[in-house]
């Protein structure tokens, strides 16, 4: 118990001269901003955070938060399945996958015409950047030419783009960004010692090179990972350390929330509870000040009271629209009652 206070004291202070400005230029913030070792989290730090009482967890968070972020500001994304179902791979939770007997019906590639007609949709509806998703182990040279076309045409509109199609080989990154692919998202999805029990048919390892490729090809990186998949507080932490710890922590960290699908593995998981979930948020706002942290799936099961939540422990950025790649999300205008009531401006985030 004492080891455990004495630890939590020293998480505060850490935080603590992170976010005291006045220390900056000084003492150990100023030294661990200057080595960057102040991206370098340990699991039991992490998990020392989670520990606080939630009125100092989410002060230090929404401390954190201002000093980078404009507070009331939160980006919108548009999320399209270009290519839906029919998947080879066996993510646990994911309605995708072939072999689970789910209800989401296997679709070819969309048209061009018809992602062009719905990044519009996006754009007309407030979204500043617009993801398309398809549900391939990684895209062969012949998916990728349709999607490098899509990516163009929605950058034309003055989209920013965003791309998820699984594993990258070498070379692919680099088409994309020629493309003009301004995001790729590719999870970890949970810590290193839990992901076996998630998903066999890629490793770890697997993704951290596909993220490899997409930072080389100077793409800014969108990865994050689920919570409530059965995982304990510490994996929790050990997922956040694996993308804090990162040498450029991701640009962009989707924390979703696990959406029980009937059919999948995962359905019948306990369901987490979701104070829990908000800590999880903080601990990302904490450990990456820099990076957008987003509220991703699950947003459809959480009361708007915990969404509020988690835009105080830091999140700044959603996805926007009826559907997440294949479940539900708000819709668009229980989401813009929901910004109206707080004072958020999803059109200005800006970093400072
Ligand atoms: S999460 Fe992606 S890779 Fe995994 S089964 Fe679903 S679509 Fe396939």
């Amino acid at each position: 118990m004492l080891e455990s206070t004495n630890k939590s004291t020293a998480i505060n202070s850490i935080v603590e001269a992170v976010i005291d400005t006045s220390c900056i230029k000084s003492n150990l913030a100023a030294e661990k901003l200057a080595s960057s070792s102040v991206n370098r989290w340990s699991v039991a730090e992490i998990v020392a955070l989670f520990e606080l009482p939630f009125s100092d967890l989410m002060y230090q968070a929404q401390t954190v938060h201002r000093l980078h972020f404009d507070p009331n500001a939160v980006q919108v994304s548009t999320l399209l399945s270009i290519k839906t179902g029919g998947c080879s791979e066996d993510c646990g939770y994911c309605p995708q996958a072939a072999r689970y007997h789910t209800e989401v019906e296997s679709e070819p590639l969309m048209r061009l015409e018809d992602v062009l007609t719905a990044a519009q949709e996006a754009k007309d509806n407030g979204a500043s950047r617009f993801c398309m998703g398809a549900a391939w182990r990684g895209p062969k040279q012949r998916d990728l030419e349709p999607v490098l076309k899509m990516i163009a045409e929605v950058k034309a509109m003055g989209l920013e783009t965003c791309a998820t199609l699984g594993m990258l080989k070498e070379g692919q990154a680099e088409q994309l960004k020629d493309a003009g692919l301004d995001y790729y998202n590719h999870n970890l999805d949970t810590a290193p010692e839990f992901y076996g029990e998630v998903i066999t048919t890629r490793t770890y390892q697997d993704r951290l090179e596909t993220l490899d490729r997409v930072r080389d090809a100077d793409i800014n990186v969108c990865a994050g990972g689920i919570i409530g998949m059965g995982e304990s507080r510490n994996q929790r932490a050990g997922l956040l350390a694996q993308l804090a710890n990162m040498e450029r922590p991701p640009e962009s960290v989707p924390i979703n929330l696990l959406t029980q699908v009937e059919g999948t593995p995962l359905h019948g998981t306990e369901e987490l509870d979701l104070i829990e979930f908000v800590r999880t948020i903080a601990a990302a706002r904490i450990t990456m000040p820099s990076s957008y942290v987003r509220l991703s799936a699950g947003r459809q099961s959480m009361h708007e009271g915990i969404q509020a939540l988690c835009f105080l422990a830091g999140a700044n950025s959603i996805f926007y629209g009826e559907k997440l790649l294949t479940t539900g999300n708000p819709d668009a205008v229980t989401d813009k009652n929901l910004f109206a009531k707080l004072g958020i401006n999803q059109a200005g985030v800006s970093q400072v």
